[in-house]
């Protein structure tokens, strides 16, 4: 079962500092939410994980199973298990979904394990089933002209067909109703298992009544600030995040 590891990260945005020497460790079967004030840096930490080239890494180390993440292309991340649900997902026009997932899933596969075009198309079809979608998504483009819903939900799909060993899921509650929330929850917790490791960025706490996480994470200004259970995350949508930044001496 897979561990990630970041050990002391710093990131870049066009010159300014915006990850401020972060750790954390999941390991696989564990839940870990990141809570934070808008512009604190988590779809940046998201993004550098990823290897999104506008964001630098200026220090610090991150692993899979002791294998150097920072070293690896986009793909080889992708290759490796990691898996990225966006808070803005991208409309690609001119892909149809069903052409994309096959090519990630196969890229995922590596060569010669590529997965016969039938036999896709029928483990398209059910988890498309298992998460409601629509069957007509699989032949449209990508993202495009889906709602904000929609986008998520087809994030969750892909989650669910390339089945990665960390999946890290930014805000993939902003803008859905409680009926797509609790399909993606659902979508979530029947993924779980020891050979996966979650990190769930989300503003509010709502998503994580459904998902219930082992360890909850308070990020303000590039940090961890605060660690916790569940019960953090309960304090957090009670009383906001005044209290810690007072507790802290944190002025904005
Ligand atoms: P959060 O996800 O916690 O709301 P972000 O990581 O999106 O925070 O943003 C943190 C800071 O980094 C903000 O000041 C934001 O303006 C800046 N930032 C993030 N991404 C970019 C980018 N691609 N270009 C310029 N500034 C960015
Ligand atoms: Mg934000
Ligand atoms: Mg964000």
């Amino acid at each position: 079962s897979p561990v990630f590891q970041i050990n002391d990260l710093h990131v870049k945005v066009e010159d300014k500092e915006i990850v401020r020497g972060l750790s954390l460790e999941i390991k696989g079967g564990e839940i870990h939410a990141i809570m934070g004030p808008n512009g604190t840096g988590k779809s940046t930490l998201a993004s550098a994980l990823m290897g999104h080239p506008a964001y630098e890494v200026t220090s610090g180390r991150v692993t899979l199973d002791g294998q150097d993440v920072l070293e690896m292309s986009v793909d080889e991340r992708a290759r490796a298990g990691m898996f990225l649900a966006m808070q803005y997902p991208a409309e690609v026009p001119g892909v149809s979904n069903a052409n994309f997932l096959r090519t990630a899933l196969n890229a995922r596969l590596g060569a010669g394990n590529e997965v016969p075009v039938l036999k896709f198309h029928r483990q398209l079809q059910q988890k498309m089933k298992d998460l409601n979608i629509d069957p007509a998504f699989a032949e449209r483009y990508l993202n495009e002209g889906f709602s904000g819903g929609e986008k998520k939900r087809n994030e969750i799909l892909q989650m669910a067909m390339l089945n990665p060993r960390i999946s890290i899921l930014d805000e993939i509650d902003s803008g859905l109703d409680i009926d797509a929330l609790r399909i993606v929850a659902d979508a979530v917790n029947s993924l779980r298992s020891p050979e996966i490791g979650f990190l769930i960025i989300t503003h509010y706490q709502r998503l994580l009544q459904h998902i219930v996480p082992d360890h909850v994470h308070v990020m303000m200004q590039g940090r961890i600030v605060r660690s916790g259970g569940r019960e953090l995350a309960l304090k957090l949508e009670q009383n906001g995040y005044d209290w810690l930044k007072q507790e802290l001496g944190i002025e904005d």
